[in-house]
């Protein structure tokens, strides 16, 4: 599922084709993509419009135009999307295609399906974001103190509490595993109790993971074009997602995984003790 560092990446990939661009044609082939909106009227309002600028606010990508409306994405499970400018290959998972002004095509594809395509009015766009969306954690308002206060009196597994968007915007389980581990934390710690020192390590650990997918992200874009692109060498720089039974690189002792918030998780328990002496 892409997290920050993948919309980063999409983001950053998009800009330039996109800033400055006028969307000539609109075509929404699913009407999942713009519920409760009719995907039809959806696509004749963005025709016409000019980009102004491609943001991100958490998982969402934001292409925000000229008039003042913006479209907001959220690629959910599946989606991703391409700019090609010498026309599409056949897909049967895709979803919509924007011509733009200079003849290339922005091309969404989404096989499970859970992605949206919003188009937000002037002034719709920050209170929808405001309700849904805590810190961006690697702005500097967020602080220790600051995520401190919002974790308060919470009993929820940390884990819980920073996979939850309205707490920090963008972590999903990847990088929360990453953060937790780099900041030497165990996942089913009630968030109310980490200290000052804890909480110090946790915001640099959650930027340290997520520094880390950007620079990542950059290759598995790319790989992600080819009809057989996987994420098989990503893994590998992984500390310890998804590598159950493996070595800690820290210290060596084979990394566990547990269900915590419903979600596969993987720690060590050497590097991350659930009881602290204090
Ligand atoms: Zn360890």
């Amino acid at each position: 599922m892409p997290e920050l560092p993948e919309v980063e990446t999409i983001r950053r990939a998009l800009e330039p084709a996109l800033v400055g661009r006028a969307f000539d044609d609109v075509e929404i082939a699913d009407a999942r993509l713009t519920r409760p909106f009719d995907p039809v009227v959806v696509a004749a309002e963005l025709r016409g419009e000019r980009v102004e600028q491609v943001d991100r606010r958490g998982k969402y990508l934001i292409v925000r135009f000229e008039s003042g409306r913006a479209l907001l994405i959220h690629l959910r499970m599946t989606g991703s999307l391409q700019h090609a400018r010498d026309g599409l290959p056949d897909d049967p998972h895709r979803r919509a295609v924007v011509r733009l002004d200079d003849g290339s095509d922005v091309a969404y594809r989404d096989v499970r399906r859970f992605g949206t395509w919003l188009l937000a009015e002037p002034g719709e766009l920050e209170p929808y974001l405001a309700a849904r969306l805590g810190d961006e954690p690697l702005e500097t308002r967020l602080t220790a103190r600051r995520l401190g206060g919002r974790l308060a009196q919470r009993r929820a597994p940390i884990k819980a509490a920073i996979l939850d968007q309205r707490t920090l915007a963008g972590v999903g389980n990847i990088y929360a595993d990453e953060a937790l581990w780099r900041a030497r934390i165990h996942p089913r710690r009630p968030a109310g109790e980490l200290d000052d020192a804890e909480l110090a390590r946790l915001v640099r650990g959650i930027r340290a993971a997520l520094r880390m997918g950007i620079e990542r992200q950059g290759s598995t874009l790319r790989d992600y074009r080819q009809p057989d692109g996987t994420s098989g060498d990503m893994q590998r720089e992984f500390a310890v997602y998804g590598r159950d039974g493996e070595p800690c690189p820290r210290c060596g002792t084979p990394i566990e995984k547990i269900r915590t918030a419903g979600r596969g998780t993987w720690f060590c328990p050497t590097c991350q003790p659930l009881h602290i002496q204090r």
